[in-house]
């Protein structure tokens, strides 16, 4: 099952790139794996994944343990300052960095690592009152403040859009954050890349890589539903 829901994601993420004149390899795969059993992220690294998204701290460090060390761990969940030590050194990329305050701590805790964290910026380009992330306007001055930080490297932007029951109705949110990262480059700021676009989920991440997502985080289109009944 896994499997074939792998492939049909893969077709579709093809032929989103063609569709948009991209190239395949522009486009990386984070398999969201939250709440889900061990056993299907064992099946799915067995189908070739090595990008797994987790959005809890202790979730993603219990999973980091049980699974092989050429992984790269995700996390794309809202992150409280006082775990950040607990994944600094494990995650490969923290796509939700939303203040000065964790943006801090993990500077800190990088530096206590003696190593650098490859972050993300979440905007909240929708302006849902629901979500996390900085409005559009907040994040080149946040990005300026954070350029200077050692342990810190800031690879781009990630968006959580508004569920839709049509996913065309999204790629303005797409095509803004896009926008943004453009603005962003023109500043030319020291030490801030901002080539990665996190954006698109299982219903709209065709849509996002036609607006120029590098990152898509597609959960239950790999694993099926979530049961957050327990
Ligand atoms: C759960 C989650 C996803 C995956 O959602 P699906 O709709 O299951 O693909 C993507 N991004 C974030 C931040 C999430 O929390």
């Amino acid at each position: 099952m896994i499997k074939e829901q792998l492939e049909e994601v893969e077709r579709k993420i093809q032929a989103a790139c063609e569709r948009a004149g991209r190239k395949r390899d522009e486009v990386t795969l984070i398999a969201v794996s939250k709440t889900k059993p061990v056993s299907d992220l064992w099946e799915a690294y067995n189908h070739g994944v090595r990008f797994f998204g987790e959005n809890k701290v202790q979730e993603l460090t219990e999973k980091y343990d049980a699974l092989p060390g050429d992984i790269q761990w995700h996390m794309i969940g809202h992150l409280q300052t006082n775990k950040v030590k607990y994944i600094i050194g494990k995650v490969a990329m923290i796509h939700s960095v939303d203040s000065l305050k964790l943006a801090k701590t993990i500077e800190k805790e990088s530096a206590k690592k003696n190593c650098v964290t490859q972050i993300l910026i979440e905007v909240n380009v929708a302006e849902e009152e629901s979500k996390f992330g900085l409005k559009i306007n907040e994040v080149i001055p946040f990005v300026e403040k954070i350029a200077l930080f050692d342990h810190i490297k800031v690879c781009g932007l990630m968006t959580i859009a508004p569920f839709v029951e049509n996913p065309e109705d999204n790629r303005l949110i797409f095509a803004n954050l896009q926008k943004l990262s453009v603005d962003i480059k023109k500043k030319n700021i020291d030490n801030v890349n901002v080539s990665i676009l996190s954006m698109g989920m299982t219903n709209d991440y065709e849509v996002a890589i036609e607006e120029g997502a590098t990152l898509v985080r597609v959960g239950t289109g790999i694993f099926g539903a979530r049961n957050y009944g327990i």
